[in-house]
């Protein structure tokens, strides 16, 4: 049996297993199971993932960056967002990736317009740095917003004004997500308009608050559900690719 799952805190909730079940199942991919792990903390995660026989596994809140230390390569687009959600274990090598980054890119690039050069990024966590990486890569310029701003990022005041700018609004931050959705990181709907491209990473509701108030005012909008699976599709031919090359 090939062993593959996800790590995070609390998994109560989470889209994957049943993802992965049912791929296996339409598949007839027998040999195969991705389970939920709860963990209170990745301390000695290699003793863990030996004693639990694991061939790859996701990574999630509060873990992609906690990972990274016990990592004994990363590939490129971890190094660059500098956060894990997919590793893979072969041959006793932990070998970390980020498919969070490139999910959103190949998720983003069929709803770009030539006007969206200048993106807001709301939130500076794990998920706004994967889409930092993802927009650089795509030659978009971007500024993130945060409720206390340091460096180059802005507040939301300062947002509202540059939304006249700045096309691509991105959501990245938890807020409007199951079960407190009645509300929204963006004060003033009234600033997006019909050139805006508006992307939540929340998959659960399917359209936000966010998205709802957006699509209202004449924006394009998506919602995160693409991203989910295009991850782990992308995490599932990470684990492939390194089945045959053993
Ligand atoms: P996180 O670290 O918990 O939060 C991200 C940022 O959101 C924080 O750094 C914070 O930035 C801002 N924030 C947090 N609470 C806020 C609040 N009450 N009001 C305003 N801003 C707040 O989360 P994350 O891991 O980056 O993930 C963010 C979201 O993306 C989650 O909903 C997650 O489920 C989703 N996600 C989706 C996918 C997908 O495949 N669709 C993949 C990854 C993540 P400041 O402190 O700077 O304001």
């Amino acid at each position: 049996m090939k062993k593959y799952g996800l790590i995070g805190k609390k998994l109560g909730h989470s889209w994957s297993a049943k993802w992965f079940g049912e791929k296996f199942e339409r598949e007839g991919i027998a040999d195969a199971e991705y389970r939920l792990y709860e963990l209170d903390g990745v301390a000695d995660l290699r003793t863990w993932v030996e004693r639990n026989g694991l061939k790859g596994f996701n990574v999630t809140i509060p873990y992609k960056e906690a990972v990274l230390e016990w990592m004994d390569e990363l590939d490129e687009t971890a190094r660059g967002v500098g956060a894990v959600n997919c590793v893979d274990c072969r041959g006793g090598r932990l070998k970390g990736y980020n498919t969070d980054a490139p999910a959103f890119a190949e998720t983003l690039r069929p709803l770009l317009q030539p006007w969206h050069k200048a993106a807001l990024v709301l939130g500076t966590g794990g998920a706004a740095k994967a889409v930092a990486f993802a927009l650089k890569g795509l030659g978009i310029e971007y500024k993130f917003v945060s409720r206390k701003p340091v460096g180059e990022a802005v507040g939301y005041d300062e947002a509202m004004e540059l939304a006249a700018t700045h096309l691509l609004i991105v959501n990245a931050t938890p807020v409007g997500m199951y079960p407190a959705t009645e509300v929204s990181p963006w004060p003033e709907p009234q600033r997006i308009g019909e050139r805006h491209l508006c992307y939540d990473l929340i998959y659960n509701p399917q359209e936000t608050l966010f998205l709802r108030q957006a699509r209202q005012e004449g924006a394009t909008v998506c919602g995160g559900l693409k991203m989910l699976q295009r991850q782990a599709e992308l995490s599932w031919m990470v684990w492939n690719r390194a089945t045959e090359e053993e």
